[in-house]
């Protein structure tokens, strides 16, 4: 499916999204994309930092919520947790973008309102799909609900005005005391297609999976630092796991859908559009991951039975962690982006040195 041809779509082409979005966010330098033979061109400056002063963070990912299908607020979940899936990226430049709006939406909302106070709000938000668990904070997301803040609704391959219906659709009567009419926050509604864009010095890409209605991945890669997400997939198409691994070559942090145990994939739950730790571990080893996070957690798995699947994942992948409420995941800065280029069809990347990860539950 190509760009809409009425002209509201303002990312028409990586160049143009940059332009949309100047003035909303500090710009990294870059000179966009051709979007006829996707090759990015990018300047690039190579500054390496000492560790030994201290290398700086340039991308944090905040997980809010982890949980498939259905909120789990269960005292046996207590540790991984019970909200749907949310996953905030901070940029270095103070960019916020949000994956999914899922349960732990939110708290999200709330953190962000303490943190801005009476300064406006803008973000970036990606939908996978929209399945129930992937939207339904929506509605309690209270940044919405304010004058002056601004959200910038994205999917892959849904014509905006059924992106904005799937959103704002559970929030019609008699499903919810208020509809959208109550949010005095700038909603804008994008659709894309799998080509990459550039959302303030961002490049983001995306891939289809395998999953009942459909759903995509997202890679996001800025300042040397690179984060995919890949929930809601099952593999066995060929096509779909051979893009999701180019999609993810080379990533600092790979999510992955580890909703069953690879007995229940190869079984009972065979069709169902979910995958296992043990797909994370090839997708990861296939791809030179640097780190897999196991998420978006069955409702009947608890904390030791998660805990018990991240330890088997670690004997075929060493570095591996279970997906949990609050996990943050800074990636440092080692290169600042000046000049490269990438050929989309291929699988190349820029390399360097890496810093540590961090981690805190
Ligand atoms: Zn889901
Ligand atoms: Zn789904």
């Amino acid at each position: 499916m190509g760009w809409p041809v009425d002209g509201h779509h303002p990312y028409p082409n990586p160049s143009r999204a940059e332009q949309a979005t100047s003035g909303q966010c500090s710009r990294v330098p870059a000179d966009g994309m051709s979007p006829v033979n996707r090759v990015i061109l990018i300047t690039k400056a190579r500054i390496f930092r000492s560790r030994a002063q201290g290398a700086q963070w340039t991308m944090k990912i905040k997980f809010w919520g982890v949980r498939g299908s259905t909120p789990t607020p269960e005292r046996r979940n207590a540790r991984y947790g019970g909200n749907t899936p949310c996953i905030e990226i901070r940029l270095a430049n103070g960019t916020l973008i949000i994956l999914d709006c899922g349960s732990g939406l939110r708290a999200l909302g709330k953190r962000l309102l303490r943190e801005f106070g009476h300064n406006p709000i803008n973000g970036y938000v990606f939908f996978t799909h929209f399945h129930w668990d992937h939207i339904q904070g929506i509605p309690f997301f209270l940044p919405l609900y304010r004058e002056g803040d601004s959200f910038f609704f994205h999917a892959v391959q849904r014509k905006e005005e059924e992106l904005k219906r799937a959103i704002e659709g559970q929030m019609v009567s008699p499903y919810f005391p208020v509809d959208t009419s109550a949010m005095q926050a700038l909603r804008n509604f994008y659709d894309l297609d799998t080509s990459p864009i550039n959302i303030c010095g961002a490049i983001i890409k995306s891939t289809p999976l395998y999953h009942p209605q459909g759903c995509v991945a997202y890679r996001i890669e800025a300042d040397g630092a690179v984060f995919v997400l890949a929930t809601d997939t099952e593999p066995g198409s060929p096509a779909h796991d051979s893009g999701l691994r180019d999609l993810a070559e080379g990533a600092d942090v790979l999510v992955y859908d580890a909703q069953y145990t690879p007995e229940q994939v190869r079984g009972e739950k065979k069709g169902w559009g979910h995958s296992s730790w043990l797909e994370g571990t090839r997708v990861a080893l296939e791809s030179h991951v640097r780190q897999l996070v196991l998420f978006h957690h069955d409702p009947d798995h608890d904390d030791p039975f998660i805990e018990g699947l991240v330890q088997k994942a670690r004997r075929l992948f060493p570095d591996v962690v279970g997906a949990a409420e609050g996990m943050e995941v800074s990636l440092p800065e080692v290169e600042l982006v000046r000049t490269f280029k990438v050929s989309v069809a291929s699988r190349s990347r820029s390399s360097g040195a890496r810093g540590q990860r961090t981690h805190a539950l």
